[in-house]
């Protein structure tokens, strides 16, 4: 059978989906249920009633996270509205639940009016300790998250956004450190200027990176002042256009350090590569197919060219999967009011850390027994690495702590321990 009918199946078999319901507490006597429900559950409501943080003692809200979508950019299907990204959302459930034990409700709004969708998510505040927000359209999806972060005391997180930038952002901390080159002399072209392109731009910036390094193209070429001051872009473009004169990606990447694919599969030749700088780092991240595939990449020039995709095929998959669980993790246990710019920094440096250390046996064996090795073909850990966990937890919740997001206090050490029991 091919994968389209191995999902269906998959999802169809008894009970449809991939996600129930479980209790946590004893059901079996008249007692039990007295204390789960009326009368004795009137207990932990005035408890709550009297100091709103008790929500955190009682009820399942500090490892709940909402899967929020609308539908509006599933995938790489689009608009196929709320109902049919359920299955989406639903998967992210279950890998919020499989890499980081978090309780997901998965919840599609059918609501295209952004005001609408923004005020019915923050209504939903008390039933969760976080907001994952899903495949939702940009330039929409800016505007709904920072109104949602500014009116909601627990963090909200567009994975589409943040997951991206967070995870490639490590990896370019780690090209960086393999190229010899620092990050604020790095001249970085991005090819695509929706979701995840802008808000990976803005990261590589908090990392270290100059903005007038930066070049962004989106399907009309390079973004210039130029076209900004003629309203041919949204405010979002225009925070990166730049002052020189008009051109196409060809233009933009010719002594590029690093091209950032953000955008659709093979845009970029070989020939596109070659006029780069020495020693580029390519990550194509177009799904499914690449802006250009791994080998064109690696062979279209004799020195060494740091790539990754967004494959699991190839070296270096950025896959969203290495942050998210363990961003929310680490802010769920110190009941964080936010993902920062500091907790978001924390896990892209603990994911660049662990690359470079060893990998344990487990892992290389998963992977087929290729070598994994710090160095271009190794800049990421891998999804299936156990260790991510223990890294990226700790280093969120630390740094809340430190930034001021935590609510509750938690000694680290002692925090990597339970992790890890
Ligand atoms: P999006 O918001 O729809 O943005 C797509 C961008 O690509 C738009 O800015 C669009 O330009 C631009 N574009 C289209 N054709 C182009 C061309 N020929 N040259 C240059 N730019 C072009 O989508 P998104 O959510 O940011 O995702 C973009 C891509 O990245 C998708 O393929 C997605 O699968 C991939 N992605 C991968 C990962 C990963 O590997 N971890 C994570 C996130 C996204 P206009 O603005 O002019 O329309
Ligand atoms: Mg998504």
């Amino acid at each position: 059978m091919g994968l389209d009918e191995d999902a269906l199946e998959y999802h169809r078999t008894e009970p449809p989906g991939k996600l129930e319901i479980a209790t946590t507490k004893p059901t079996n006597t008249q007692r039990d249920l007295q204390l789960a429900y009326s009368p004795g559950v009137a207990a932990p409501c005035l408890e709550i009633d009297e100091n709103s943080a008790d929500a955190y003692e009682y009820t399942a809200k500090g490892n709940m996270v909402g899967v929020v979508s609308n539908g509006t950019a599933v995938l790489g299907l689009g608009d196929i509205g709320a109902q049919a990204s359920k299955p989406v959302m639903e998967g992210k459930g279950v890998l919020f639940k499989r890499f980081a034990d978090i309780d997901v409700f998965d919840v599609e709004l059918d609501e295209h009016d952004t005001q609408a969708f923004i005020d019915a998510v923050a209504a939903m505040e008390p039933t969760f300790g976080g907001i994952n927000l899903e495949d939702i359209s940009a330039p929409e999806c800016f505007v709904m998250e920072e109104q949602l972060r500014e009116r909601m005391d627990i963090p909200v997180f567009h994975d589409d956004q943040h997951g991206t930038a967070i995870i490639s952002g490590a990896a370019l901390l780690n090209a960086a450190e393999i190229s010899g080159k620092s990050l604020e002399d790095m001249r970085i072209v991005f090819s695509g200027a929706g979701a995840s392109a802008i808000a990976t731009a803005r990261f590589y910036v908090s990392l270290g990176a100059k903005k007038e390094n930066i070049l962004m193209c989106d399907s009309s070429g390079i973004i210039t002042e130029e076209r900004a001051e003629a309203g041919d872009v949204n405010e979002y473009k225009r925070q990166f256009a730049r002052d020189v004169p008009e051109g196409d990606l060809a233009d933009a990447m010719d002594d590029a350090d690093v091209f950032v694919g953000l955008s659709i599969g093979g845009i970029v030749s070989q020939e596109m590569v070659r006029s780069m700088n020495e020693n580029p780092v390519i990550f194509a991240m177009a799904n499914p197919d690449p802006e250009i595939t791994y080998e064109d990449a690696k062979s279209a020039r004799d020195d060494t060219v740091i790539m990754g995709t967004g494959r699991s095929d190839y070296p270096n998959q950025v896959n969203n999967v290495l942050g998210f669980p363990f961003i929310f993790r680490g802010a769920l246990d110190v009941r964080a009011t936010d993902i920062n710019e500091e907790m978001k920094r924390a896990a892209a440096e603990a994911l660049a850390e662990l690359a470079r250390k060893d990998v344990p046996d487990e892992v290389v064996k998963a992977y087929g027994d290729q070598p994994l090795q710090f160095g271009p073909e190794y800049i990421i850990p891998k999804p299936v690495d156990p260790r991510v966990l223990f890294e990226v937890a700790p280093a969120v919740a630390e740094a809340a702590m430190e930034s001021g997001a935590a609510r509750a206090e938690l000694d680290v050490d002692e925090y990597v321990e339970t992790l890890e029991a």
